[in-house]
């Protein structure tokens, strides 16, 4: 299957870049879109990129991105990246005003897409608003394939914010289009962060990609050929932690072993090794 996915405007600092608020729409939506594209194509689909750096005005960025999208002949579906704005909420009322997905009208093969994207981010505590259409939306009345544009959450309000981690938004896109389509998210070795020391000098966090505001936080993740689970605030856990009603055993030892996730290797449980990301561990 071939699938295309762009963020659905001009990078930050140029004309027509998006919503601004707690968060950049155009920044965030590229690490999201980048991301869901690695994750589909290790799920074993095509993916292209089908993103515009260039544009001269909005309208401009968008015939663009119809263009590229258009350009790919054997395509199934297409995936705009958005976020929302119109909240209003910069210091949080403890309710997200959450998530929708956009197709061009109840007919659309995207639906069931977009249907399977809104509950998989709503699952993430982001509230479902649900599908919608429209056709007026340039990407889905001019692209001549079936084409869904996620507005992941809202740029200004803080409890959307609170929860969003541009890795676990992907996810959960390329997930919701992998319950309709098939397959399974095969979690990626990711080797292109880097350490941080907490503030307390004891902990740690993981920063991707030298980005400030995007670190491994609220899941695992697969580091350097490790599992590492870390909490919502993106501190490392260690020692014996429940997650999610399980059990699991994370590397104690202040040294270069430290949070690696470990499995009993017998059945009194006193052997344990590391666990790979090779071998078959299965994210409750
Ligand atoms: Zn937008």
């Amino acid at each position: 299957m071939v699938i295309t996915s762009h963020a659905g405007h001009n990078p930050d600092g140029k004309i027509a870049c998006g919503a601004v608020g707690l968060i950049k729409e155009s920044t965030e939506a590229r690490n999201v879109n980048t991301k869901v594209i690695s994750l589909l194509k290790a799920a074993d689909y095509t993916a292209y990129d089908c993103t515009v750096d260039d544009g001269t005005s909005q309208s401009d960025v968008l015939a663009k991105i119809v263009a590229k999208c258009n350009a790919i002949i054997n395509t199934e579906l297409n995936i705009s990246i958005h976020f929302n704005a119109g909240a209003s909420d910069l210091t949080g009322n403890g309710v997200t005003t959450g998530t929708e997905v956009y197709v061009y009208s109840p007919a659309s093969p995207a639906k069931s897409y977009a249907e399977a994207i809104c509950k998989r981010i709503s699952e993430l505590g982001y509230k479902n608003r649900g599908v919608k259409y429209s056709t007026s939306l340039a990407v889905l009345k001019n692209t001549n394939k079936p084409t869904l544009l996620v507005e992941c959450c809202f740029v200004d309000d803080a409890d959307d914010i609170r929860l969003y981690n541009a890795d676990i938004m992907a996810r959960a896109i390329a997930q919701g289009i992998l319950d309709v389509a098939g397959g399974a998210i095969k979690e990626e070795n990711i080797t292109t962060g880097e350490w941080l020391r907490a503030a307390d000098g004891v902990r740690w966090w993981y920063r991707f990609n030298g980005d400030n505001n995007n670190y491994a936080k609220g899941d695992f993740y697969n580091i350097n050929g490790y599992r590492y689970l870390f909490d919502e605030d993106g501190y490392m856990l260690t020692g014996l932690v429940l997650w999610n009603g399980e059990r699991y055993l994370l590397a104690p030892e202040q040294n270069s072993n430290e949070g690696k996730l470990m499995k009993t290797t017998d059945s009194k449980g006193y052997a344990v090794e590391f666990v790979t990301v090779d071998s078959a561990f299965k994210k409750g």
